[in-house]
């Protein structure tokens, strides 16, 4: 089926700029690196689940959906973009927020994104750390369906096969940049969680016929797990796109030597990353996703996994807000 086939609305500012970043790749003395911007996607501050938004929204409104409902972690990106996107179609939007990183300060529970849902009008509901957030989710669902509500439903991060597919239509974008400037992409690296951003990239190159190794760093879980997750979204994605037979094997890597203690929580070579990226290249990463990835990426040239001549693309997925929640994480004192 063709992409254009789906419902989608528009939320995003596409195609996002595809850049070079010159000082950062001499700096490493390896690769040449570029980022692919979609922490500029538009989108009150922006962030890779813009792209996912405009097909499971669109899915919301065929559905004559009267009310989204979603999820994620207290500095949840996810839960942002959807309260914004929400705000903009004018569906009302209710949020669960976990509090699934312990203790983090005042700027934690109430700067950074957490002061944009409320400002983007989302009424949010906190829950403490439960065992299966998509699920504590469909039971408040299920609840708002009881009161004669229409809700539609958007898993954690957005990552199922609606969402997933906002990633192939990026994976399209990347391919088109890349042809019109007569480069030749030998790896993408991105932040991967809820794996709809990896799924949508693998199955956005393969299926346009352009094998582009792709590697997910890890923020959250085990690669071996990770790895399983993206996988099976990847196969998913795959048929819904009415793709032929299973997707390829073995296009799915991820590393999990980034994450340090545990999601959210920072870690010295994020805090490097963080600062390289803005002081060489004048772009802000994030604490809990692209400064892990990025971290990943650094470490990957640094042990000569990537050599000088080839070139790698960074996707930089946003998050930019969540850097006022982590003040602490980047000033002394
Ligand atoms: C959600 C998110 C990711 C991870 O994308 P997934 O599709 O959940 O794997 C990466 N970076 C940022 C900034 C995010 O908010």
């Amino acid at each position: 089926m063709q992409l254009s086939a789906f419902p989608r609305v528009a939320l995003a500012a596409l195609p996002t700029p595809l850049e070079p970043l010159p000082r950062l790749s001499r700096h490493l003395g390896g690769p040449d690196v570029y980022i692919k911007r979609d922490d500029n996607t538009g989108l009150a501050i922006g962030g890779n689940k813009t792209r996912k938004l405009e097909f499971l929204l669109a899915d919301a409104i065929e559905r004559g959906c009267d009310t989204v409902v979603t999820a994620g972690a207290t500095q949840s990106n996810h839960v942002r973009q959807t309260a914004a996107a929400c705000a903009r179609l004018g569906l009302p939007c209710e949020v669960l927020l976990e509090r699934r990183v312990a203790d983090k300060g005042v700027d934690y529970d109430h700067n950074g994104n957490v002061l944009l849902d409320a400002l983007l009008g989302a009424t949010v509901h906190h829950r403490p750390p439960v065992e299966d957030l998509d699920a504590e989710t469909e039971s408040f669902v299920a609840e708002l369906a009881a009161d004669g509500r229409n809700p539609y439903f958007v898993p954690v991060g957005g990552s199922n096969r609606v969402g997933a597919l906002g990633y192939v239509v990026c994976a399209r974008e990347i391919i088109n940049q890349a042809f019109d400037r007569g480069l030749t992409i030998d790896h993408v690296i991105v932040a991967t969680g809820s794996a709809g951003t990896q799924a949508g990239l693998v199955a956005g190159f393969e299926s346009a016929g352009a094998t582009v190794p792709v590697t997910g760093v890890c923020v959250s879980r085990p690669e071996a797990l990770m790895v399983a997750k993206v996988e099976a979204l990847l196969r998913e994605t795959w048929s819904f796109l009415e793709l032929r037979g299973d997707p390829p094997g073995g296009l799915v890597a991820a590393e999990d030597g980034f994450i340090g203690p545990g999601y959210g929580v920072p870690t010295d070579a994020m805090v490097e990353a963080v600062n390289l990226f803005a002081r060489l290249e004048g772009v802000l990463l994030d604490p809990v996703y692209t400064g892990k990835a990025a971290a990943g990426l650094i470490a990957l040239i640094r042990e000569g996994r990537f050599r000088q001549g080839e070139t790698l693309v960074f996707v930089h997925t946003g998050g930019t807000p969540a850097l006022f929640a982590y003040r602490g994480a980047f000033q002394a004192g």
